[in-house]
């Protein structure tokens, strides 16, 4: 799954992989998941992180790898971070080849920049116990207090619109040679972001079904 940060593909991917009970594959959490455990991937992953350096395909790849030869993803799966570039793109084909598997779609959540600045926007993060509120989306009962335990709220100070702004242009920059890639692959489906979460969740699931059932 392709999008933006602020397209709202976490959320999409999460309630997507809830409905048809698949694994959600984030590249994210298993690389958390190898640096907390010090697996040896993870080590290897460490080297890099600790020096400030970008983890090599290499490692990445065989993280996802190893994830995707567990047995829940013996009916599918959802990748959603990975892959961020070409090279990735073209291992990962390699590695479902030899799995005898293939992806069956590619799903780009689409919106505009507005829309994803404004929905990066506006967070606000409990002081006390973590939890996230949206000054539009999801506001708390009161101003500047969390529901739940009634702490602090605060912004964080790297959640300012430049910030979004480069977050935004750097993810649309690395991805589009891996968008026309997919799109010569006939695999990529585009979907409009900018409707509800729930609007977008039901034109989702559609496209996926349909491309899951041929
Ligand atoms: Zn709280």
């Amino acid at each position: 799954m392709l999008g933006v940060p602020g397209a709202g593909k976490g959320t999409q991917a999460e309630l997507l992989t809830e409905a048809l009970e698949l694994p959600h594959v984030a590249s994210g959490v298993l690389f958390r998941e190898h640096l907390s455990k010090g697996t040896e991937l993870g080590e290897q992953a460490r080297v890099y992180v600790d020096r400030g350096d970008l983890v090599p395909d290499e490692v990445t790849i065989r993280m996802v790898a190893e994830r995707l030869s567990r047995a829940d993803c013996r009916e599918g799966f959802l990748l959603d971070g990975f892959p961020r570039t070409v090279a990735q793109a073209e291992a990962l084909d390699q590695t479902l080849t030899q799995m005898g598997t293939e992806l069956n779609i590619v799903p780009l959540i689409k919106v505009s920049e507005e829309t994803a600045l404004v929905r990066l926007g506006g967070r606000w993060t409990c002081r006390k116990c973590g939890d996230v509120y949206h000054q539009l989306f999801n506001p708390p009962q009161v101003e500047g207090v969390c529901d739940e335990c009634g702490g602090e709220l605060y912004q964080r100070s790297d959640d300012t619109p430049e910030t979004h702004r480069h977050r935004i242009e750097v993810y649309s920059e690395q991805t589009m040679p891996l968008i026309d890639y997919y799109r010569q692959a006939g695999l990529l489906v585009e979907l409009d972001g900018e409707g509800s979460i729930e609007q977008v969740q039901v034109a989702l699931r559609m496209v996926v079904e349909q491309a899951c059932s041929a």
